[in-house]
This record gives structure tokens, sequence and C-alpha cells, in this order.
């Protein structure tokens, strides 16, 4: 019997408990990446509602998004963006602060990657407690993109990500959920 998109998701994903500290469950997906049949699944379900849309770039989040953001932008013949940790990217910059579990970090884009009224996806394996993808969909933004939709791979519901974009008229696309965090 063919498995179902979900069994095979889970069975590509490995667990790494207490990584990378005591009690987080890490969701690795470097096993799905390296799992032709996976991979493949994971990223045409990611896409599907939005073949034959207009897109006209995928934003993805450094640096897994990086992997999954890039095969879409192909499947979906957009352009790609990326979105780093700051200091990374070499021309003129956007920045913003968002928060982490512990303190806050600050990720850049270039000003420059999107224009006003552009169409745009964002990206990332997973959403925990989404203040990272709420911080690069803010960012996006004040640039004037066009939120088409946020995808990841994974949600970790119990955190709340989902609901956090969800507030902000982001829709969002996730494949597997996991129970707590
Ligand atoms: P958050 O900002 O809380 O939604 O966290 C999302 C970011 O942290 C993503 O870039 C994830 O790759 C990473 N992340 C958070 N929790 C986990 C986890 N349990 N396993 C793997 N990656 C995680």
């Amino acid at each position: 019997m063919k498995a179902t998109l979900e069994e095979t998701l889970r069975d590509a994903i490995r667990t790494i408990p207490d990584y990378p500290k005591p009690g987080i469950l890490f969701r690795d997906i470097t096993t799905l990446l390296g799992d032709a049949r996976a991979f493949r699944r994971a990223v045409d379900e990611l896409v599907h509602p939005y073949a034959g849309a207009k897109v006209d770039k995928v934003a993805g989040i450094e640096a897994r998004g990086f992997i999954l953001g890039g095969a879409i932008a192909h499947q979906l013949s957009s352009g790609f963006i990326p979105i780093r940790k700051k200091g990374k990217l070499p021309h003129d910059t956007v920045r913003i602060a968002y928060s982490l579990e512990y303190g806050i970090d600050e990720m850049e884009m270039h000003r420059d990657a999107v224009k006003p009224g552009e169409r745009v996806i964002l990206v990332d394996d997973l959403i925990a407690t989404g203040g990272t993808a709420e911080g690069a969909a803010k960012l996006l933004r004040q640039m004037g993109a066009d939120i088409v939709a946020a995808c990841f791979v994974i949600d970790l519901p119990d955190l709340g990500g989902r609901a956090r974009l969800e507030a902000l008229g982001v829709p969002v696309r996730t494949l597997v959920a996991y129970e707590g965090h």
C-alpha cells in the first residue's frame, strides 16, 4: 500500500532529543533532504496550491529555508530571496530584530530584493513560536511585498506560530505536525 504523505514525511524526519539543549526535541530534516522521494514529495506538496498562480519570489530563511525555498522557487519558476542573519549580505540591506526563545536576534535582506507589490512565498523548514517567520514577514512587507503564504514542512502547533502568522493575515501551509516542542 502506498504510504500517505504524513507517513512518508514522519519516516524521513529524524528526531534528536536534547539538542541543542536539554528538553528540546530537534526535528532534523537532513534525513528528509537525503531521501530523494521524501524530498520531492515535500516540495511538490508545499507548492501544490500555488502551481499556476503568479508568484514572483520565494523568500527562504537561513539556512534550511534556503534548501527548500530554492527547490520551491525552481518549481514555481520564481526568483529567490535569501533572508539571512545580520552581516552576511554584501549589498545595501534592511534589517529587523525578532524574538527567539531566549533574547532577540536580527535578520536582513537586500533592500532591492523585492519590489513593491511583488507576490512572495515565505519558506522555512519548521514553525515553532513563529518569531522567526513573523520577523521575515514584517521585513518583506516593509519593502512592499504581498505575502501569498508562508510554507513549512513541520508545524509545532503547541507553540502557536501558525496562529501568530495567521493573526498577521499571512496564510500558513504546513505538512506534518508534532505535539509538544
Ligand atoms: P520559531 O521562531 O520559534 O518559530 O523557530 C523557528 C526556527 O527555529 C526555524 O528556523 C527552525 O528551523 C528552528 N527550530 C525551532 N524549533 C525547532 C525544533 N524543535 N527542531 C528543529 N528546528 C527548530
